[in-house]
């Protein structure tokens, strides 16, 4: 009797009439079916990577932390600034949970929270932004206000915006559209008849105009690679409703607007302690018709519900800033040379030496960095070259690398 011929036990085809017939410990399949299993496979897992992952395969689901644990995350990378963390933790909270209830229908409709923090340059509000991002998981970009321009005009349309979200979230539009976008400076497009100190060009107010659109939520064209829009270029629509826009800006000078309308003087201080704490203090009653005093239009002051504010750091801040958070720089730098098995210590002087010419360079944080690399360039061009277990830096040492650096010259207005 001839053998009976093998069958796909799936289809039922015969092995003649396939290409290919796979044996199992009971069963076979043939090409086509193993083909259309595996389609089946990868239409399953990529459903289901889109609604376990937020849409996206880099981009996993967002953490919806409580304020209080967003809060205490921030704590770990921020020194000091308690108010502003604490808003901004809210802010994200009910930013998100916004979100994640958008398609229960309910008389009440939550806005979106658009914040804006005034603070001076280095107090923390680019790396605020940066670590509520980095926490959700969510796709962060930041933008520079004094590129854009309104269309016509020489500079970056504000869709450049999303441009540069978009290139953060490798091109996935729905991963974007639930992104984070930090725009630095927003104090530089403030419309100068309001404010003289303001040197800006004519486009200050329609470039406000201009962003206004993508702050209350709108589909938006944007060219993926940025740059100007042009007719023959292909776009990607993105839709800002779900996107948490945080502006920053130094607002120099509000502190005096603020005074005039909390009727205190501040204007012809001298230069006093008390009397600088005393202005210093002043960002804490900050409210939107001081913004809008300096030069934001109101339509745009109407889009960012939360205004919070950055204290000005201080010397113990700028010390725990130095050792404390999770990335201090110290602990960078006793990283680098442990990768040499070098093991560094420095000595208490030094820091308070880094502390004082921080706070004289008026730069906030952002002058540590700079300081420490004037003392710790040689060391760490020599010393991997060299046979040392330990290094020590004292303040002779630090001082005489700090003094013939370039920053020593610098003069500080
Ligand atoms: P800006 O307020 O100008 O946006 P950044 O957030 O960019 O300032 O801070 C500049 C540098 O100083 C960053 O390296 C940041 O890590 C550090 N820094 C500033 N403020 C703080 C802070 N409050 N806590 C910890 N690091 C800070």
């Amino acid at each position: 009797m001839a053998k009976k011929e093998s069958t796909c036990s799936f289809c039922g085809s015969n092995r003649s009439a396939v290409k290919m017939l796979i044996a199992g410990i009971s069963a076979h399949i043939c090409d086509n079916c193993a083909n259309q299993a595996n389609r089946i496979i990868q239409e399953e897992l990529s459903h289901q990577n889109k609604s376990t992952d937020g849409n996206s395969k880099s981009y996993k689901k967002i953490n919806l932390l409580k304020p209080i644990e967003i809060k205490a995350h921030l704590d770990e990378y921020v020194i000091g600034q308690i108010d502003a963390k604490k808003v901004l933790s809210v802010a994200v909270y009910n930013h998100f949970k916004r979100i994640n209830n958008q398609n229960i229908t309910d008389e009440t409709e939550i806005d979106k929270s658009n914040v804006v923090i005034v603070g001076r340059t280095g107090t923390g509000k680019t790396l605020l932004a940066k670590t509520i991002a980095k926490l959700l998981n969510v796709p962060f970009c930041i933008a520079d206000a004094t590129v854009l321009t309104e269309a016509g005009y020489v500079g970056e349309d504000v869709e450049s915006i999303l441009s540069r979200l978009l290139q953060a979230a490798d091109y996935d539009v729905e991963a974007a559209q639930m992104g984070i976008v930090f725009i630095d400076e927003i104090d530089k497009i403030a419309r100068k008849s309001d404010n003289p100190s303001i040197t800006r060009d004519v486009s200050g107010e329609g470039v406000q105009q201009a962003l206004l659109k993508l702050l209350e939520g709108a589909t938006v064209n944007v060219p993926p690679q940025g740059g100007r829009k042009h007719p023959e270029q292909k776009m990607i629509q993105i839709d800002t409703k779900n996107i948490l826009f945080i502006c920053g800006g130094a607002f120099d000078g509000i502190e005096n607007i603020i005074a005039n309308r909390v009727n205190r003087q501040t204007i012809g201080f001298s230069s006093s302690d008390n009397e600088r704490i005393e202005q210093d203090s002043l960002l804490k009653y900050i409210n939107p018709l001081d913004i809008k005093t300096f030069g934001l239009i109101p339509e745009l002051i109407g889009r960012f519900p939360v205004l919070t504010h950055l204290e000005p750091l201080k010397e113990e801040d700028l010390r725990r800033i130095l050792m404390e958070p999770k990335n201090a720089l110290i602990k960078q730098y006793v990283r680098l040379f442990e990768l040499d098995s070098v093991k560094l210590s420095i000595e208490k002087e030094v820091y308070d030496f880094i502390v004082i010419k921080a706070v004289e360079f008026k730069l906030g944080a952002r002058g540590l960095r700079s300081i420490c690399e004037a003392i710790m360039t040689d060391a760490m061009f020599e010393i991997p070259s060299k046979k040392i277990e330990t290094f020590n830096i004292d303040i002779t040492y630090a001082k005489s690398k700090f003094e013939k650096s370039g920053l020593a010259s610098l003069k500080v207005a």
